[in-house]
């Protein structure tokens, strides 16, 4: 089990961030450092559980997730090779099967 699996690592103009992502008070604590970075730039890139999600606010007015199909809210996350366009919530728990 390597020690950067339940860590998440946020990329922004401002440097880079590492945080905890192992318990579900870690990953709300994260979405709500990774929303308030997203407000003063434009893209970020988030490291988690081994992925990469570009996360973009340019958000279609009807955009919905592609894994939980609700509207995407103010964020939209894509993994870096996938134009599928998730939300923050689901980019969040995927691959975090391990409670
Ligand atoms: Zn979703």
């Amino acid at each position: 089990m390597s020690q950067s699996v339940n860590s998440a690592h946020v990329h922004g103009t401002t440097g880079t961030f590492v945080a905890p992502a192992y318990s579900p008070y870690d990953r709300q604590i994260l979405r709500e450092h990774v929303e308030t970075l997203a407000s003063h730039v434009s893209t970020l890139t988030l490291g988690l559980h081994g992925t990469r999600w570009i996360i973009t606010q340019r958000v279609p007015a009807d955009g919905l997730c592609a894994t939980c199909t609700q509207f995407l809210g103010r964020l939209s996350c894509r993994r870096g090779d996938d134009a599928t366009a998730t939300c923050i919530e689901c980019a969040m728990h995927s691959g975090g099967h391990n409670t």
